[in-house]
């Protein structure tokens, strides 16, 4: 049947994330014992105070379509939460809640881009990124970066790939998989570049802003002045607040793209959620001090993940500062055979992970850098220590 399916579908990759997830958990369910690194999702409970909220609004008969861009509470609290964290001037009339921050980015690559436009991604990217902007039938034009840069890119990298029909820059701090955090200063190195093209749009993926480490301080885009009226900056409440499966999102950005965005989420899925965003205000209202146990544990975990890797010949990782994944180049063991398996590239190297350590993670082809895999660290302490132990000798 599959001749029946659109071209849209048929080019369209599935999320490598979702599919690593998806067999680590049928290999789970024959009975192998099978440790899923893959997928960036907290192990914590979501918290109590966030629950309580849930059962309230159940309680209290919340139970009617909400309105399409979100309760206005909802969008009052978000942008008391953008003005305290990040410095960031929004009226409720320019914040769309969506079911996940993957529907705000899709939201508004769906507005904003015209087939054939150029969408600059910096790699290594979020998976979805560039399945987004191909549904859209934009193109995705990586700008690669590697372990030499802490995966960062340069200003003249920058410019170098802007063309006429460049539309977007998707930038993402802290970034997911490589964990590199963005200073300030470098962002504003970046502006500088595109202060020479006005007509280049810029969405700022800030869903890991509260997970970093080493007293790092995430950056938010719009902050910086010329580029406030034209940043999309995207949140969301599922990795700070171990809320994954609430799906709840958000954007904020200009009174017009808040509305194209409201105008396409109404003929697609309609308002989010009420329980999940009743949830939400009593989240974003939180101070920053409630999820901090979570953040002190995952840097517990990140430090711990490092000691272990670097042990690893041939691994070469840099050091996140946000986030939960390490990202390490394992290129060396390309051309390579690893008791009998013949490693080409990440893939194969990911698959024989899954094989013959039984270690889920992803490869780092589906993030825009090949050389790489993405091992998420948001897992027990046990199954860390246990799954790196396992690593460690499918490769020597
Ligand atoms: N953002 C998470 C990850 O990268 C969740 C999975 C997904 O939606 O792709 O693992």
């Amino acid at each position: 049947m599959n001749q029946v399916l659109s071209e849209r579908i048929k080019n369209l990759p599935a999320s490598a994330t979702l599919a690593m997830a998806a067999k680590a958990r049928e290999l789970k369910n024959k009975g192998k014992d099978i440790i899923g690194l893959s997928l960036g999702e907290p192990d914590f409970n979501t918290p109590d105070f966030i629950k309580e909220a849930a059962i309230d609004a159940i309680d209290s008969d919340y139970n009617s379509y909400t309105p399409v861009d979100g309760y206005v509470e909802l969008k009052e609290a978000i942008c008391e939460k953008f003005k305290r964290d990040n410095g960031l001037d929004f009226a409720p009339n320019q914040i769309v809640v969506s079911t996940g921050a993957k529907q705000s980015i899709a939201n508004a690559v769906q507005v904003l881009i015209n087939p054939g436009d150029d969408v600059l991604l910096v790699a290594p990217y979020w998976v979805s990124y560039s399945a987004i902007v191909i549904l859209a039938e934009g193109n995705p034009i990586e700008i690669r970066s590697d372990i030499k840069t802490d995966f960062k890119i340069t200003p003249s990298q920058l410019e170098a790939a802007i063309t006429p029909k460049t539309k977007l820059v998707m930038l993402n701090s802290p970034n997911n998989p490589s964990g590199s955090v963005y200073s300030k200063e470098e962002y504003e190195a970046l502006a500088k570049v595109l202060d020479k093209h006005p007509d280049i749009y810029v969405l700022s993926d800030e869903i890991y802003e509260h997970i970093n480490y080493d007293n790092v301080s995430p950056f938010s885009f719009a902050a910086i002045p010329s580029m406030s009226g034209r940043t999309i900056t995207v949140n969301g409440l599922a990795k700070a607040f171990a809320m994954t499966g609430w799906r709840i999102g958000y954007l904020g950005g200009p009174v017009w793209l808040a509305k194209a965005c409201t105008k396409i989420q109404g003929q697609v899925t309609s308002g989010t959620n009420c329980i999940a965003q009743r949830a939400a205000i009593v989240a974003v209202r939180a101070s920053v001090g409630k999820i901090k146990y979570m953040v002190d544990e995952f840097d517990f975990r990140r430090k711990r993940i490092m000691q272990l890797v670097e042990n690893i010949e041939g691994f070469k990782v840099n050091v996140p500062k946000g986030a939960f994944y390490i990202f390490p180049d394992i290129s060396s063991f390309f051309g390579k055979k690893l008791n009998g398996t013949l490693i080409e590239n990440a893939s194969d190297f990911a698959m024989y992970l899954l094989e013959e350590a039984h270690v889920a993670t992803v490869t780092g082809d589906a993030f825009g850098c090949p050389n790489n895999i993405r091992i998420s660290y948001a897992a027990s302490l046990e199954e860390i220590e246990e799954a790196i132990r396992r690593i460690r000798q499918a490769v020597s």
